[in-house]
Formats: structure tokens, sequence, C-alpha cells
């Protein structure tokens, strides 16, 4: 983009890729796009195919607002390109529905965000795609499970919500010596802690609702990738499926990726006290952060991650206790909300019972249940630190676990 510096630095990136003064008013600031159409010099085809010659023909294809964030992701991530929906969840399935035909065969984390395991548990198999859910911290069991018909293997690094590492690296020789597509859901660390595709990933995916947008108010999502990839998945998913970004959720995103490695920063410090904090807490039976040195892949979280991120999961008290603790919290915290999602700068907390998620969503069994149990028990609390000083969310914590 002309009169773009978008530097070196991921701080000067964050805030300079995608935007540049306008160059009617001079206005340092982005505009916002909102139109869904735009007005045509040349009497051209009717459909998305034919629209190669100008750059905006109708907002579901493009938009220049949803552009300038899609500049500003592909800068993060460094990757060519990248590709902006209108959740975390759309993304996920643009890929998925790119990627995989009837025939096919999906490789997938055993344990990972719940509506993708929910879609991959429920929706893939009525389109004939078989699906193998498999520990993918383990790439010996990722190597096991790729047949003649996978297309794809899916990951999440680190996994919502037990904070499972998968070794990127191991994952995408393996994926490359099978000739099969790699995609990784970063959204827990962001492009931050880790750039996916450095490590040979295809298709990086964010939950823009998360950390990259960082202030709870707009929903989004993102795949970052080769130009040629994503190119066929704008065509194929953006277009046909319908999932596109609305530009005033790209025009907030955006706003909030401006200070997303400062915040992540800031997240990773809060997080430390307080993880260090619980850990030490005489209630408190497990604390998973990759930065602990207790973290079971610690030794991995240094290589794969600049930073261990906002993201904590504890244990605290058996089946009913740790019920009726998460009641407690619901009632009685006031810096931390008792809600789902993370990566906001207000601190979020929420109880995820091991029998409900079993029932819901993941429905593991055998060894599987086994890994689950080990870490989680019989539930897990997943906390987002948010950007309030540590101190006062300790002591809002302090208030309910004594
Ligand atoms: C939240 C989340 C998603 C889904 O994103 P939405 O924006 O809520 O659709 C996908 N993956 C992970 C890891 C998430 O945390």
């Amino acid at each position: 983009m002309a009169g773009t510096n978008e530097g070196t630095g991921l701080r000067t990136r964050a805030i300079h890729a995608g935007e540049a003064p306008d160059p009617a008013t001079g206005a340092s600031a982005p505009n916002l796009a909102m139109s869904s159409t735009f007005v045509q010099r040349d009497a051209g085809g009717f459909s998305a195919h034919d629209a190669a010659g100008s750059p905006y023909v109708y907002a579901r294809w493009q938009n220049p607002t949803v552009a300038g964030l899609e500049a500003k992701i592909a800068a993060l991530e460094g990757t060519e390109a990248a590709a902006a929906y209108a959740s975390g969840m759309a993304a996920v399935a643009a890929v998925f529905l790119t990627e995989l035909s009837a025939g096919d065969h999906l490789v997938v984390s055993e344990v990972c965000y719940a509506g993708v395991t929910e879609l991959v548990r429920e929706t893939l198999p009525r389109f004939g795609i078989a699906v193998s859910r498999v520990d993918t911290a383990d790439p010996a069991a990722v190597r096991a499970a790729v047949r003649a018909e996978t297309r794809l293997i899916h990951v999440e690094t680190p996994a919502n919500p037990l904070l499972r590492l998968t070794d990127l690296a191991a994952v995408a020789a393996i994926a490359k010596a099978a000739g099969v597509r790699l995609s990784c859901d970063a959204t827990f660390g962001s492009p931050v802690a880790t750039r996916a595709a450095d490590y040979g990933v295809d298709y990086t995916i964010q939950s823009l609702t998360k950390y990259v947008c960082g202030h709870g108010d707009a929903l989004g999502g993102s795949v970052a990738g080769r130009a040629a990839l994503i190119e066929g998945l704008r065509r194929e998913a953006t277009v046909h499926q319908g999932g596109a970004l609305s530009p005033f959720n790209a025009w907030l995103i955006a706003r909030g990726a401006a200070t997303l490695p400062l915040r992540m920063a800031a997240h990773e410090a809060g997080a430390a006290e307080v993880a260090r904090w619980l850990e030490a807490h005489p209630r408190v039976e497990r604390v998973f952060w990759p930065g602990l040195a207790s973290h079971p892949q610690h030794g991995l979280a240094r290589a794969q991650m600049r930073n261990f991120s906002g993201m904590i999961a504890f244990r605290a008290g058996r089946a009913a206790e740790g019920r009726a603790l998460a009641q407690r919290m619901a009632e009685e915290l006031r810096t931390v909300h008792y809600a789902v999602s993370l990566g906001h700068h207000r601190s979020l907390i929420f109880w995820i019972g091991t029998d409900d998620v079993m029932e819901s969503t993941f429905r593991l069994e055998g060894a599987a249940l086994a890994r689950w149990r080990e870490a989680a028990g019989d539930g897990v609390f997943r906390l987002s630190v948010g950007l309030e000083d540590p101190g006062d969310i300790i002591a809002d914590l302090a208030r309910v676990l004594g």
C-alpha cells in the first residue's frame, strides 16, 4: 500500500501494516468503508470468477477495510496472504470445507476447541468425510493415523482448554512426507507467541475474537498462508459459503491488532504472577501454563513460543467441590468476569467439568479419556488473565479460593 512503512519489527508492523494515510484527506487513522457494493468503470462479468480486473466489486468478495485487516494479519503471521472470516469457526469451517471432499480423511487433535470438535464429530461425517482424533502432542500418533485418503491434519497449539502443545516442526515433517496439508489453530498464543507458518504449517487460523481484537467487542476469524492457497480459499469458502467479515468488525479488530505485541507482553507478565500464586495455593491441585517449569511440555514451549500467553488452566476441588467453587466464582468475582471466551483486556474464567464436556463435546474413551483425566481430573478452571493489575486479579480469586 502506498505510503505505508511497515518496518521490520513486530510492533511497527502491527501498527502500520495494511493501512496508510488517506490520499484524499490525509487522515492518519484508517477510514471505515462500510459499502457492500462498488461502482464499476467497466461493464464486466457478473460472477466472482470474472472479477479479476477490478479490486472491489461486492463486499462478500472483497472490501477495502477488510482487505486492510487481512494485510495486517499476513504481516503479523509472516505469510504472503490472509483471508478474514465472520468468526473463528467460519475460518476453521472454510479450511475444512475447501480441503476435504467425500471419501477424504482428516486427522485432528482429540482435544481442541469445543466447536471444532463438534464440527468434526457431528457434521463432517454427514458429508462422507472420515475423521481420526488423536493426541497430536505425540507426533508418532499423528504419523500412525495418516492413511492413503488423508488430505488434512488439523492441530491446535496451545490447545483449548488444557494448554497441551503440538510440536509443529515434527507434525509438519509428517504432513510433508505424506503429501498432506497441515492447518493449525494458533488462537491461544496469537501470532506473537508462534508464527505457525514458520514451522511449515499451510493454513494458520486465528479466532480474531480473542487476542487479536483483544477487547471483547467483535467476532472474527482469519486464515493465513501462501497466496495461492488463500486465493483458493477465498473463491471456494468466502465467496460461496459466505462467512465474510463485517467491515465494522474488521475496523475494530485492526484497531485492537495494532497493540497486540504490547498487550501479549502484559498478558504474559500477568499470567506469570497469577500462575505462580495459584501453584503455591493449598486448594489448587495443578496449574497448566506453558511458562511454568511444571508444564509437561515446558521445553517445547520454550522452543516454539516467544510469549507464553495469558491462558491458564487449573484444578481446584474434586467433582462437586469444583462445581460449587465455580458457582461461588459466578456469584462473587468482581474483577474477573465469569464468562466464556478469552484474550480480552478483561480477565475471564470458566469451569469445564469433565463429565459435562465428555457428554456434550469430547466423548473420549479408553486411553484418550485417561489422558484427559490425568491432566484435568474432574474438571478445570480456564482462566484468561487480562490486563488488569495482577495483584487485583489475585485478590479477586483469593476472595473465593481462600
Ligand atoms: C474461540 C475459539 C475458536 C472459535 O472462534 P469464534 O470466533 O468464537 O468462532 C476457535 N478456536 C479456538 C482455539 C478458540 O479459542
